[in-house]
């Protein structure tokens, strides 16, 4: 069933009356899961680091039908080639140096990474699309943390959605960025901003309330 036409016009703040309507509708999803994936990286206010480094990969595996969050990947990163965090980026993420320190560098995340991707999804012929915040962690952090760590890149990192996209979608308007998707959808922001898990359940839950007023995701960028 195509998003309904009554969802697609209305902005937001007006779909609260037809929003237990909306969430009667059961649409299915081209996917069997999402894949909702945030990372933070090495970062400071006063330079450009480079290269930037992953310093915290979490990924959620949602399931299509529900929108519950079955499982979760959630490793921190020890940068190589700027080892001591910034004050600053510990301060933006909440990632102190202790979390990194005896933690395993990209390569080796990245290895588990794709063991749990082939136990969860690939061995059981599930299908599934990553969902990011915006094109910067499938589109430039991830292709540049590759080349940094000289590994190769998994072809299923080559298409995802991007959530603001999809809300831009159902709402006509495009999103500064996840809290004003949070406001707009009258959804509680969870945690603390600028942590990767954290982030990715807030993005968890602006999916469900996107699919919830039947909108059926479409890959952006593939
Ligand atoms: P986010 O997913 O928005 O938490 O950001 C991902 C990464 O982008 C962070 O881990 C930082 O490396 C970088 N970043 C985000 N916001 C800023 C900022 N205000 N200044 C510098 N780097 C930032
Ligand atoms: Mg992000
Ligand atoms: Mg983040």
């Amino acid at each position: 069933m195509p998003t309904p036409n009554i969802l697609k016009h209305y902005p937001i703040r007006f779909l609260s009356v037809i929003d237990k309507m909306a969430s009667n509708f059961k649409v299915k999803q081209a996917f069997d899961y999402f894949l909702v994936l945030d990372f933070e990286a090495t970062c400071d206010d006063k330079v450009s680091i480079q290269p930037q480094e992953i310093i915290e990969f979490p990924c959620i595996k949602v399931n299509a039908q529900t929108f519950e969050s079955e499982k979760v990947f959630h490793r921190y990163v020890k940068p190589v080639y700027r080892p001591q965090l910034t004050p600053f980026c510990t301060e933006l993420t909440g990632i102190i140096q202790d979390m990194v320190e005896n933690e395993n560098n990209f390569i080796e995340v990245f290895k588990d990474f794709d063991i749990w991707m082939k136990e969860e999804l690939l061995e059981k012929e599930k299908s599934f699309a990553f969902v990011t915040c915006g094109d910067w962690d499938l589109k430039t952090m991830l292709p540049s943390q590759c080349r940094t760590s000289n590994c190769n890149k998994p072809n299923y990192f080559n298409s995802w959605i991007n959530i603001k996209r999809s809300f831009s979608d159902v709402t006509g308007t495009w999103p500064r960025g996840m809290i004003p998707m949070l406001r707009q959808l009258k959804l509680k922001h969870e945690g603390r901003h600028h942590s990767g898990i954290d982030d990715c359940r807030n993005i968890a839950n602006i999916l469900k309330g996107l699919g919830q007023r039947g909108y059926i995701y479409r890959l952006t960028r593939h």
